[in-house]
């Protein structure tokens, strides 16, 4: 019987298509069963760890400069006497190797989860392989995480997550990809992942077990979509959309470095968007005018609870370090709808969507959005911030958080901590917003055009079979941000555009010919709308400048002390 075509989605985190049958990689299973006195113990574990150092050392030997430097880490670990010494505390009370082992290295695993950083939660994932190397070390089993069955040549690997070590013993020569259930794109895996060249998409959720495994998948690693049986028309659909990206990247690269102009010299902003900090570190800043969103939501997902003031005001530092002087948008939680923060947002709302998400949150949660603006604050001294809030329908939102942020900035120069008044702008994202745009005591406004899209054609972002509906080249769409654009220059403020339309080369020409100077979008995607951008002629009449990005009036840096 022929298996039905199933489809996944989740991130992806390394461009290219794979394509081969479905392999479950499992954790090698490793079992001990001899045990001995508390010395031989002890002895049995630094052994353990004296092998594990030196069969990484050989690995990174053997392996690119990004190998060695990601192995790197897992050999310093090893070479710091603190890392054992829990085990080795626990051996001395009786604990065998292997469970002192075992307890010690989840103690320390989970304390890399539960951190507030993206970058330490991304290396739990090395510190778990080197947990599984040493375990196998200590039950005889070789490189620990050799003692698995390897995969079929060419095979996409489903697994949880991967650890470096086990993606460096994998044979990639005859192709092959990786689709993990859990993960994050920038995992060290990830990254090499993309050094390699393998197909990667990561955040797949739970891939049902009775998916057979051998089942021919295929894995778009730039889409973060993967295809279990898929039909002849589907797999060519693929194949065209690959091959397609795969071209325009090839070209589109000596774009990166250049400023964006059109063909006929006009000048366009290209800012880009993170969601997670971690990402920034393997970007060069040259490739653009700056960070035009900030989703603040990686802050809120550890097991902690809400990130607190000094550990938001890190976050942000680092950010604007990256930005190097240039302007960046640091958006307020945007909690909800597509982004539940469990514990922090609603339950059981009919339609989350039209819930209380975004700024309708924050407000609710004075408590919470207070520690958000004093951080901001605090950041808008270390460079160009500018605060925007989401999912705005009506001026009285703004002018609460106006009033927040006015009182927590109060509030720090009384205290003689240094901060700055940052702008305050919106994003319009909801059809009311951008009806009314020039009702808005906005500093700046930035289109999200994805939920923009979504509430103007009532098709959701994240349901397949509206898709089709789903377009942000509606003829509604466009004629929402037309009106902004006039309220933007009515009220002499810039409009820029931060959603997915934005870094759609395809849709470049329609968004400048709408009069748009400044898009933010994927890093992934500057390049090619670049290269978009260069190729268009916009003509005599649209060479105004854009309007400078204006400061609320009053909106000067105090750059610490009391007023
Ligand atoms: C948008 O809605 O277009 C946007 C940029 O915000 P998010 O995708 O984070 O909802
Ligand atoms: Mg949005």
């Amino acid at each position: 019987m022929r298996v039905a075509e199933r489809r996944f989605v989740g991130r992806g985190a390394a461009p290219g298509l794979a394509e081969g049958p479905l392999f479950r990689l499992r954790p090698a299973g490793i079992e001990r069963v001899a045990r001995g006195d508390a010395s031989a113990e002890a002895a049995l574990l630094r052994a353990a760890l004296a092998t594990a150092r030196d069969q990484l050392a050989e690995l990174a030997a053997a392996g690119s400069d990004e190998a060695a430097g990601i192995l790197s880490f897992q050999v310093a670990l090893l070479e710091d006497p603190v890392l054992a010494e829990p085990a080795l505390a626990a051996i001395a009370t009786g604990e065998a190797a292997d469970l002192a082992w075992k307890a010690a290295m989840a103690a320390e695993i989970a304390g890399y989860k539960a951190a507030e950083d993206e970058y330490f939660r991304a290396r739990a994932a090395d510190l778990a392989d080197l947990c599984e190397r040493v375990l196998g070390l200590l039950a005889g089993a070789g490189a620990g995480a050799g003692a698995a069955a390897p995969p079929p040549p060419g095979a996409i690997l489903l697994a949880e997550d991967l650890p470096p070590s086990r993606f460096l013993a994998i044979d990639w020569s005859a192709g092959g990809g990786v689709a993990l259930a859990a993960g994050s794109p920038s995992s060290h895996v990830a990254m090499l992942a993309r050094a390699r060249g393998v197909p990667m998409a990561v955040g797949f959720g739970t891939v049902p077990d009775e998916i057979a495994e051998a089942v021919p998948a295929m894995l778009d690693g730039g889409a973060g979509v993967l295809v279990i049986a898929a039909r002849a028309a589907t797999a060519e659909a693929l194949r065209r959309a690959a091959g397609r990206r795969d071209a325009r990247r090839a070209q589109a690269g000596r774009f990166l470095r250049l400023p964006a102009a059109t063909a006929d010299g006009v000048a366009v902003r290209v800012m880009v968007n993170v969601a997670d900090p971690a990402e920034l570190e393997t970007l060069d800043v040259a490739m653009c005018d700056g960070i035009g969103l900030t989703r603040t939501e990686f802050l809120f997902h550890g097991s902690g609870g809400p990130p607190g003031e000094e550990a938001q005001y890190a976050a942000y530092a680092r950010i604007l370090a990256w930005a190097s002087g240039r302007p960046v948008v640091l958006r307020t939680l945007d909690a909800g709808g597509d982004k539940p923060v469990p514990g922090l947002t609603a339950e059981g709302e009919s339609n989350p969507f039209l819930g209380v998400r975004g700024i309708r949150l924050s407000l609710a949660r004075p408590e919470l959005f207070r520690v958000q603006l004093r951080a901001m604050a605090r950041a808008a001294a270390l460079g160009t911030v500018r605060v925007m809030l989401p999912m705005v329908s009506v001026p009285g939102e703004l002018a609460a958080a106006r009033a927040m942020l006015e009182h927590e900035i109060a509030d720090l120069r009384r205290a003689g901590i240094a901060c700055a008044r940052p702008s305050l702008g919106i994003m319009v994202e909801v059809p009311a917003a951008a009806l009314c745009a020039e009702r808005f005591d906005a500093d700046f406004y930035s289109i999200g055009s994805n939920d923009l899209t979504q509430y103007t054609m009532a098709a959701a972002r994240d349901i397949a079979a509206v898709a089709a509906l789903n377009d942000a080249a509606n003829p509604a769409v466009l004629a929402l941000v037309a009106r902004t654009l006039e309220a933007g220059q009515a009220r002499g403020v810039e409009v820029s555009l931060c959603g997915d339309a934005a870094g759609d080369p395809g849709l470049s020409g329609m968004l400048l010919r709408a009069g748009l100077r400044t898009l933010s979008m994927a890093p992934a995607a500057v390049a090619e709308v670049k290269q978009a951008i260069a190729a268009i002629t916009l003509g005599a009449g649209a060479r105004n400048a854009p309007p400078p990005p204006a400061a609320h009036p009053g909106a000067e840096p105090n750059r610490g002390g009391p007023p």
